[in-house]
């Protein structure tokens, strides 16, 4: 379970720790605000609902071609740094028998990148749900997104756009289908 005091007595140490404050007027109530905030761009360390579920709402549908989802908007944090990391993801799938609805699969997004991450991983775990709850013939999934580890500190290299993608199935097998899918986001 999320401890709430328990982040906010930590981030009065790191207050403490930085040579601030922490009762002066501007942070007295900054680490409470902290710890609600992590538990909101978090909320998943917690979910209740299984990976199982998230797909699960299906319908069966004879349709051959691809079905694209794009620029879906992502946000998670950076599990080496704990700075956030936003973009963009690129979902398609090929169908097997079944479909699901776009709503459901933007959430799947949301039901990994609420969580401490990296962006390798959270595009895998996306593709891999797409894929083992739906079973279609292919699945691929791109993630643009930029890490504020790397553009306020670090190297600072400001507009630089990190990219991933997972394809699983005819989106691996298939180079036209792979093609058909990169052309689709842009990406060619
Ligand atoms: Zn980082």
């Amino acid at each position: 379970m999320m401890d709430l005091k328990k982040i906010e007595d930590g981030f009065r140490l790191v207050l403490e720790g930085l040579g601030e404050n922490p009762s002066r007027e501007g942070l007295q109530k900054t680490p409470a605000r902290v710890a609600k905030m992590y538990s909101e761009l978090l909320c998943n360390i917690d979910c209740e609902e299984e990976e199982k579920d998230i797909l699960a709402t299906q319908f069966v549908e004879k349709y051959d071609e691809m079905i694209l989802l794009k620029d879906i908007p992502v946000t998670s944090i950076c599990e080496h740094h704990f700075l956030p990391f936003t973009g963009v993801a690129h979902l398609a799938y090929v169908p097997g028998n079944r479909i699901v609805g776009l709503s459901k699969l933007a959430r799947a997004v949301d039901f990994y990148a609420r969580r401490p991450q990296v962006q390798e991983r959270l595009t895998t775990q996306i593709a891999k749900l797409i894929n083992d709850s739906l079973e279609p013939q292919g699945v691929g999934v791109v993630l643009e997104c930029i890490h504020t580890c790397m553009t306020i500190r670090g190297v600072k290299k400001t507009g630089s756009v990190m990219f991933t993608s997972k394809l699983i199935g005819s989106f691996k097998s298939n180079a036209t289908t792979r093609a058909e899918f990169f052309s689709m986001i842009g990406k060619h």
